[in-house]
């Protein structure tokens, strides 16, 4: 079989709309023309052929983004959001009713961790965070309401590494669907090819790489993404988290040089990893033989042609160190002590009392969340060896 090769894909991508520029055409409509009054309502109850009707539904410039990304996720379809967030809610809301049973990792992005615990228990779907290191784990908290499993490959901000291939062939064994949020790791890992059935990503980290825009992709099949958008009962269609047509287009082109990213912030956050590790800093980096998924990552990601990922932790033991250390970091220019990843500058932040303070503190504990965590989203910088001299200084200096 021939092996599937995401970089390729997205090299290949053409979109079908050829007027001869460069780019794809932007569509600038929020609704469309119809040749007659049958059309539309052939349209409308989902019959008509090719026509578009109104852009929270779908727009041309959103299609294109959303089959190049489907195009790389090797998935049937795709439909984008206006966040991650919106592509993440509006799968967990179109899958599951009232009653309902969900199975997460409890190493998810705080605000998908609050989603599921405090708003989809409003609605009478409980949620059960488990290990998703342990497959046990996963079996034991599946009950005959399961509906969904849910993780990120490489977990926000601990860098767990899902076992993919295990979790579906579980999921596909009971019936449950299972959803994987691949945000962090774009290229190196494609889900859907090791059996997840939905796959979202956050657009708004590696793949638009440009901190201009928050932005969502969901892939997977036809009929899923078809029922997302249904006019009558659609997820997507109705809770209108769309994405604007013009930001697609700007995300279109961004998307081009993803590949030659992911390479340079890989191999900067390999160069980073190895050095902090060897200088004592208690590092994780999934690219370490001391990962604890190390031999995983070596088998589900694509490591010749990408590497291991752009995000690296230290934990430095306290807040008060970490915080100390941050400012003397931004105030040195070496990167933005902020929230976000996947930017042209090193972006650095304290996870448990940011993008993780939603999760309870005890639960922080539980799952080995220290307060002093920083997590280094790493940037495409060219001289590296200077950048992590300057690093080195600041954490020796506070
Ligand atoms: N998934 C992960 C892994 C994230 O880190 C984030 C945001 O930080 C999201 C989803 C949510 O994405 P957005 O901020 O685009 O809504």
């Amino acid at each position: 079989m021939k092996r599937f090769n995401p970089i390729k894909n997205i090299e290949k991508f053409r979109h079908s709309e050829d007027l001869g520029g460069v780019n794809p055409p932007i569509s600038d409509s929020s609704t469309y023309t119809f040749s007659s009054g049958q059309q539309m309502l052939d349209t409308f109850h989902g019959e008509g052929e090719g026509n578009f009707l109104y852009s929270r539904h779908l727009s041309p410039s959103n299609l294109i983004l959303s089959d190049a990304l489907a195009s790389m996720e090797g998935a049937e379809a795709g439909n984008v959001a206006a966040s991650g967030m919106g592509a993440i809610t509006s799968v967990l809301l179109e899958l599951c009713e009232a009653g309902d049973h969900i199975v997460s990792s409890r190493t998810v992005y705080g605000g998908t961790y609050a989603f599921l615990k405090n708003f989809m228990a409003k609605l009478s779907i409980p949620t059960s965070f488990v290990d998703i290191t342990s497959i046990e784990k996963i079996k034991e908290a599946i009950t005959p309401k399961t509906k969904v499993i849910y993780c990120e490959t490489l977990s926000n901000p601990l860098l767990e590494i899902a076992d993919i291939s295990a979790i579906s062939a579980l999921a596909k064994e009971r019936g449950i669907t299972l959803v994987v949020d691949n945000t962090f790791s774009p290229l190196l890992v494609s889900p859907i090819q090791l059996g997840a059935d939905v796959v979202v990503h956050s657009l708004t980290k590696f793949i638009n790489g440009a901190s201009d825009t928050v932005g969502g992709i969901v892939c997977g099949s036809q009929e899923f993404i078809d029922r997302l958008r249904d006019v009558n009962t659609g997820a997507a269609m109705l809770l209108g988290m769309t994405m604007d047509s013009l930001r697609s287009a700007s995300i279109m082109k961004n998307l081009q040089t993803l590949p030659l990213r992911m390479k340079q912030h890989s191999k900067n956050a390999m160069y980073l990893a190895q050095r902090f590790e060897k200088d004592g800093f208690k590092t994780a980096y999934p690219g370490l033989e001391s990962h604890p998924h190390h031999e995983l990552a070596k088998q589900m990601f694509r490591t010749e042609e990408i590497g291991f990922g752009g995000i690296v932790t230290v934990d430095l033991g306290s807040f008060e160190k970490a915080n100390k250390v941050m400012s003397l970091m931004q105030e040195r220019k070496i990167g933005y002590l902020a929230v976000s990843l996947g930017f042209y500058k090193t972006l650095f932040s304290a996870p448990g009392t940011s993008t993780s303070s939603e999760i309870p503190e005890e639960e922080q504990k539980a799952m080995g969340l220290s307060d002093g965590l920083v997590r280094f989203s790493i940037g495409l910088d060219s001289d590296i060896e200077r950048t992590y001299e300057q690093i080195k200084a600041c954490i020796l200096e506070v």
